[in-house]
């Protein structure tokens, strides 16, 4: 260490290396790659810490740094609170439990030289079927559930709200909770499980894009307040 070096970082030149702040891990978790596969199936990433993002909802591109609708189905690590931070973030620590097992996108975050994580946005990205075994019986409701109610046109929700399909989005809504609801029972799966196989809520999408949810005598009732979109 030389000069002024020798009394403190007020020098400091452009950063080099992870200080381990944690910040990357507190807005969301990494989509899986095919070659996080292997730690999906050794079970260091277990199917109910996962979620599936499903063609078309809006997320954050870090290319164009916008909501998007994503071109492609992507299975991500969950997130937990308020902020979203990836599950698997000790928030006092700021570590991630797992590094020894991170997926490929976590290794490859520099957040000083964003250009390997760029070249790997919606490239060689992991869906829900590559990770469900033939045998699995889940495998033909998790068909069925995209066939019936794939996730909706969400740019125009938000620009536009429902339109005129105000009642027929509604009645998919409730038609979709109710079908999650048999398979969920019958399967007994976790809340975890079930955001990995058939991701989120048709009514949560709702929300995402401004409507109102309430339950009435066991309905879901959308509403769509005026002067809530154009946000996308
Ligand atoms: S890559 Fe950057 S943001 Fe992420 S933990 Fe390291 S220093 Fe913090
Ligand atoms: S898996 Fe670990 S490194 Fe990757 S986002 Fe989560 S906490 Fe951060």
């Amino acid at each position: 260490m030389k000069g002024a070096q020798r009394y403190g970082c007020f020098m400091e030149g452009p950063q080099q290396e992870c200080k381990q702040c944690g910040s990357c891990c507190s807005s969301g978790g990494p989509a899986l790659h095919r070659e996080d596969e292997r730690l999906v199936r050794s079970g260091a990433l277990p199917l109910a810490q996962l979620i599936t993002i499903r063609k078309g909802e809006i997320a954050h591109n870090p290319l164009t740094n916008s909501l998007q609708p994503v071109n492609q189905e992507l299975v991500k690590i969950s997130g937990v609170g308020r902020e979203w931070n990836c599950c698997f973030l000790d928030p006092e620590e700021k570590g991630c439990t797992i590094y020894e097992h991170r997926p490929m996108a976590c290794r490859a975050l520099q957040c000083w030289d964003t250009r390997a994580i760029e070249e790997l946005i919606e490239k060689d990205t992991l869906s829900r079927l590559d990770l469900i075994g033939d045998n699995n019986p889940l495998r033909s409701s998790v068909e069925e559930h995209e066939r019936l109610f794939p996730c909706p046109d969400m740019k125009a929700l938000l620009t536009r709200g429902p339109s005129d399909h105000a009642a027929e989005l509604e009645d998919l809504v409730n038609e979709e909770i109710a079908y999650r609801t048999r398979v969920v029972q019958s399967f007994d799966l976790s809340l975890g499980e079930e955001l990995f196989y058939f991701g989120r809520p048709l009514f949560h999408l709702c929300v995402a894009a401004g409507a109102e949810v309430v339950e009435v005598e066991e309905r879901l009732i959308v509403s769509w307040p005026k002067g809530r979109f154009g946000t996308v």
